[in-house]
């Protein structure tokens, strides 16, 4: 059996991966990239960047060609609704970002990073001998060996590099279902240069709108274990009644399960040895599910500590975990109390928002805000950001205490 040898492997070939390939190669070492789908493959994703995001991609791969876009090719903003039909719509500090087609987007960046891709090729296992890591895939029914010094999992959600370095750590987090659902537009008076997002607990966790492709989506997230086509069906009902959205039967429906929560409560997963994991695998994930921002600077991040760590001959870990600090601030903030309150973590101006509202409609949205957050209580996660924002208060940082 062929053994592939390179410095550095990476596990996915997305947004993280992309942005950690691109440090490395660029540092002249030799990585490869596995992904187990067939590339460009298609992502489950509202497409919607942010600014951030947006710098990181031009300012590391170069302009966006057109057939990384979905129309409308740009989003203004994001608009808030709350059950009193109050409606707060806030636009993106730097003006509009574009509307990724993940599909190619993804394929775009890596194919810009440099790297050596290995497409339909599942990573199942590894060992770290200390000196090297002996890494096993599988590519059409047959098993792939590599030999590198380093890897980086950044293979999403249910990574399965964290689930080697850590069996039981997918049984420890809360999981939640994400689906869309894709409508024809019979009459949207929905604003379709926001993405929409609702606090509203009676349609569930995490329920947003948006156009796509002369089509609406309608999403809506909740604990893993619940019926997907009656929740939708509950959305597509209020959107009826109280929006006057009017929409056929869904064509196409897509799903997928999510890590969402350890950003919130600063349990993120960093690997061992010489194993970084990255990206959402590592549990990056912002405010309103916004998750390529956080990938691909966390990405980075863990492309440039290896590098450092092969140029100064130090334990990748150490540099690591320094490094990787700011991209934690950047995200733990967006759920941090006291930065919302004290501070300006997101990237759309709420505060200003809101700030146009009466006194009455304010005391209305802080009151149904509240009532949203009480869904979240079964996870216990408010005594715990609260202690974060405290220390991230007395201390600058958040606790690395707290990071696997
Ligand atoms: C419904 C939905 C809507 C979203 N909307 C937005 C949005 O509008 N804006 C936004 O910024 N974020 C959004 N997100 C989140 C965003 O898609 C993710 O946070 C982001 O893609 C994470 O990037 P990543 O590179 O860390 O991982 P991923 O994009 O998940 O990529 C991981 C890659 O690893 C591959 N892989 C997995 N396991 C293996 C294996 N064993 N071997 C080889 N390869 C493997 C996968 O096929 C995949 O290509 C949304 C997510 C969902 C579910």
């Amino acid at each position: 059996m062929k053994t592939v040898k390179a410095d550095v492997l990476i596990v996915g070939a997305s947004m993280a991966s992309s942005a950690a390939a691109k440090r490395l190669v660029d540092a002249g070492l030799e990585v490869v990239a596995l992904e187990r789908r067939t590339l460009p493959r298609e992502k489950v994703c509202s497409g919607i960047l942010s600014p951030r995001g947006h710098r990181f991609l031009v300012e590391n791969f170069g302009p966006l060609p057109d057939e990384t876009l979905h129309e409308p090719k740009s989003c203004r903003g994001v608009t808030f609704h709350f059950p009193s039909m109050i409606s707060i719509p806030m636009d993106f500090t730097g003006g509009p970002t574009p509307h990724l087609y993940r599909k190619y987007s993804d394929h775009w960046a890596i194919t810009r990073s440099g790297v050596i891709v290995h497409d339909n090729t599942t990573f199942t296992g590894l060992e770290d001998t200390g000196r090297y890591i002996n890494v096993r895939a599988r590519r059409e029914g047959a098993e792939v060996l590599y030999t590198v010094r380093f890897v980086i999992g950044a293979d999403g959600p249910k990574s399965a590099v964290t689930k080697a370095l850590y069996p039981g750590y997918r049984k420890g987090i809360p999981w939640f279902m994400v689906g869309q659902k894709f409508q024809k537009i019979i009459e949207c008076p929905l604003d379709s240069d926001y993405f929409h997002f609702w606090f509203h607990p009676g349609l569930g966790h995490y329920t947003w709108s948006h156009e796509r492709n002369n089509q609406q989506i309608v999403g809506v997230g909740f604990p893993s274990g619940g019926n997907l086509h009656k929740a939708h069906a509950n959305v597509e009902r209020y959107l009826e009644e109280k929006h006057g959205v009017r929409l056929e039967p869904a064509e196409r429906l897509e799903g997928l399960a999510q890590n969402f929560g350890p950003s919130l409560i600063n349990r993120y997963v960093f690997g061992k040895g010489n194993v970084l994991i990255t990206g959402q695998a590592a549990g990056f994930f912002n405010m309103l599910a916004e998750g390529m921002s956080c990938a691909l600077h966390s990405g980075a991040i863990a492309g440039e500590s290896i590098s450092e760590a092969v140029r100064r001959n130090r334990p990748v870990q150490e540099i690591y975990r320094a490094l990787i600090a700011s991209e934690v601030k950047r995200c733990t903030d967006q759920w941090n109390p006291l930065r919302i309150i004290f501070g300006n973590p997101h990237e759309a101006d709420f505060k200003a928002s809101f700030g146009k509202l009466s006194r009455k409609e304010k005391l209305t949205v802080i009151r149904e805000l509240a009532d949203f957050l009480k869904i979240y209580a079964p996870y216990r996660w408010g005594r715990q950001i609260l202690s974060q924002s405290l220390v991230r208060m007395l201390t600058g940082e958040y606790s690395s205490g707290r990071w696997l």
